[in-house]
This record gives structure tokens, C-alpha cells and sequence, in this order.
């Protein structure tokens, strides 16, 4: 299934995303996947839904994660260029979900920062709540679906803090979506590209992943629980640059989509 989240007249909604003759299509609101009582479903919405071309509607992130787990140079070729070893183990740092936008959103450039980077990542979404993923359990049972992210990174600061949490971790610094999909296999190899301004700027393959996500699960579940929604960003392939105010990212892979940010 495809589904998106969108600003609706009941508020923000999940709905399911079709595909209607080659155009992509909004079909009906479902009901929220986050546990506990928190949710703004308005079981009277679905009925008074009318399906809309996925361009017409207001699209909002469509996660709402407990912790945002990323992976820090997971492509060889990434790690080479900032001049950086291929790690032994994954390399995780977290984002906090006050860093989520939604696609369309501005990227704000912090007066903080000289140099702000993009970095088109995969992002997993949780289903199931998980911890001590064992090795003869199939890690890819507990992911609803996979989505894109935009690793925005105060890279000037990343080098000078030593530790990474306030460069990657500035409001708007984690735009997500538009889709989430589990019609989409990274295991089988998937091309994610990032355009800056309209120029092809990243060109990888999921194929070319140090740690594959069946690892990163297992890895990460060995310390910390997932919960449903929560994210995992898996790494950005080589070519991350710097974006300037007045500028345009778009991340692709096929079968996911375009997240479309314009950059403050
Ligand atoms: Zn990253």
C-alpha cells in the first residue's frame, strides 16, 4: 500500500494513495497508525472524503516518530569525499522530531550555520514495535514501509561540535515524505537521486549500502526499541553539497516519489 498524509478540512489525515491511469491519486482517509489515545481521526471524515490528485493536496510529513535513528556514511563513496573511513560498525546518531517537515516546506538556513548541506537518504518507517531483532528473526517484518528524508546538516558545525546533535538537529533540518510505500524493495537495488536547482547533484543505489536495513535493525534494536512511526534514515550516497537561500532540493526514487523542498 501507498499511503500519504495531507491537511484535510477534519485536520491532518492519513489517506491511501492510488495509482489511476498513470496519475497518482488521493482515494481515502485511514485511520491513524500512532498507539496510544492521541489522534485526530474523525471516523465522520471518511465518509465526506472526495479523492483528489495527489498535486492538489497539502501534503504533510507523514510520520509522527518517537526518535528519528540516522546512519552516518553508509555509502563508501559519501564517506571518501568528506574524507572519512568506511566504518566497522554502523555509525548512528539520532535527529529529534522537531526537525520533521513536511514536502513543500522551507528549509530554514540558521544564522548559526555557514555551511548547510542536503543529503537525499531512504528512510524506513516502523510498524511494529521492536527491540533484540534476533538473527534468525526477518528484520524487514517490522517496517510498514519506506519513505525518503532530507538529512539537512550544519556541516561547519557538525566539525566543530565533535558530536552531532545540534547540526543535524536544528527546526526543519528533517523534511520527510510525500509517500510511504511498501511496494518498494531496497533490497533488490533502488536509485535515489537528489537535484539541486534542477542539477542531478547525488546518484546512488540502495545496493551500495555498507550496512543493508535487515543489519541496521538488528543493530539498532540491540540497544534501543523502535516504536510504530518511528524513522530510520539510512545513509546518503556521495555528492552532499552546501544550499543556499532561493534554492530548490528535490530527492526521487521511483515509486516514492519526489520530496520538493525550497530553501530560507
Ligand atoms: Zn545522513
Amino acid at each position: 500500500m501507498r499511503y500519504c498524509r495531507l491537511q484535510t478540512k477534519h485536520g491532518p489525515q492519513y489517506a491511501e494513495v492510488v495509482d489511476r491511469g498513470g496519475r497518482l491519486w488521493i482515494e481515502r482517509l485511514i485511520p491513524p497508525f500512532e498507539e496510544g489515545p492521541a489522534s485526530d481521526f474523525v471516523d465522520s471524515a471518511i465518509d465526506a472524503f472526495d479523492p483528489l490528485p495527489l498535486d492538489d493536496a497539502q501534503m504533510l510529513a507523514p510520520v509522527a516518530p518517537s526518535k528519528i535513528v540516522c546512519v552516518g556514511r553508509n555509502y563508501g563513496e559519501h564517506a571518501a569525499e568528506l574524507g572519512n573511513e568506511v566504518p566497522a560498525e554502523p555509525l548512528l546518531f539520532l535527529k529529534p522530531p522537531s526537525a520533521i517537515l513536511s514536502p513543500g516546506e522551507a528549509i530554514r538556513i540558521p544564522a548559526l550555520s555557514k555551511r548547510v548541506d542536503f543529503e537525499g537518504e531512504i528512510a524506513v518507517v516502523i510498524g511494529t514495535r521492536c527491540s533484540q531483532i534476533g538473527p534468525d528473526e526477518d528484520p524487514t517484518w517490522y517496517i510498514r514501509g519506506y519513505t525518503l528524508a532530507n538529512d539537512v546538516t550544519a556541516r561547519d558545525l557538525q566539525k566543530k561540535d565533535g558530536q552531532w546533535s545540534r547540526a543535524k538537529g536544528f527546526d526543519t533540518f528533517c523534511p520527510v515524505g510525500p509517500l510511504v510505500t511498501d511496494e518498494v524493495d531496497p533490497a533488490t537495488g533502488l536509485g535515489i537521486t537528489t537535484h539541486l536547482n534542477g542539477e542531478l547533484r547525488q546518484d546512488g543505489n540502495t545496493r551500495d549500502l555498507i550496512f543493508p536495513i535487515d543489519h541496521l535493525l538488528r543493530y539498532i534494536t540491540a540497544a534501543m526499541t523502535l516504536f510504530p512511526g518511528d524513522l530510520i534514515l539510512t545513509g546518503t550516497p556521495a555528492g552532499v553539497a552546501p544550499m543556499q537561500p532561493g534554492d530548490r532540493v528535490e530527492i526521487t526514487v521511483y515509486g516514492i516519489g519526489t520530496l520538493m523542498n525550497p530553501v530560507l
